[in-house]
């Protein structure tokens, strides 16, 4: 059963257009999408608690970014890191830094699933899991934002990447197995897709 009061995401349609995409650096149609969080009630929405964003997504490569990018200049768009990927990142520094004892092997495979999942040479990604541990936040808020406009074989390949973390040092602690579960629920996964997920993670494919 819900919970009796929660945040809820809710998420509208709100047309597209074309854009130039950092990820693909090319020009992409787009599909705009309204997120705005409710107070819900026994899982019934019932007042917005936040002004309405607008997200977009690219409909080639799946990147997700605010809606100012569709003005940006290339140039500068360039240097913008998508929400989808600010996403994986900080349930990956959850998953490493869900324990006391931070392993350099999850570090380095974190760093590595970050850059398999956006194709991109370098990220950086080991300077700001350290910087995530000094303000540890909810590592599914960022997600949370975005279930509703992932597709499912980019919500199951975040349980993918966040399975080989956790597993990267041969072992799956209850901290994270907890953490695994609770990301497929935000993603609205079943127990079977979750499980197909983590097949997909641990033969190492994204
Ligand atoms: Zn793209």
């Amino acid at each position: 059963m819900a919970p009796l009061l929660q945040s809820q995401w809710r998420f509208r349609p709100v047309g597209g257009g074309t854009f130039h995409c950092p990820r693909c650096d090319r020009e992409r149609d787009y599909t705009g999408t309204g997120v705005r969080t409710y107070l819900a009630l026994f899982g019934r929405p019932l007042f917005p608690t936040r002004a309405e964003q607008t997200l977009v997504a690219c409909d080639e490569c799946g990147a997700i970014y605010d809606v100012e990018i569709t003005t940006m200049d290339p140039a500068a768009a360039r240097d913008v890191r998508s929400e989808d990927e600010l996403a994986l990142e900080a349930v990956l520094a959850g998953v490493v830094f869900s324990d006391s004892a931070v392993r350099p092997v999850e570090k380095r495979v974190a760093r590595d699933a970050v850059r398999h999942y956006t194709h991109r040479p370098e990220t950086g990604g080991g300077e700001r899991l350290t910087v995530k541990r000094r303000n540890p936040a909810d590592p599914f808020e960022r997600i949370a934002r975005l279930a509703g406009i992932l597709d499912e074989s980019s919500r199951r390949r975040f349980v993918a990447a966040a399975y080989r973390v956790c597993g990267a040092d041969r072992e799956l602690h209850s901290q994270e197995a907890r953490l695994l579960m609770q990301l497929g629920e935000v993603l609205n996964l079943g127990p079977r897709e979750i499980r197909e997920a983590m097949r997909e993670g641990m033969g190492g494919e994204s």
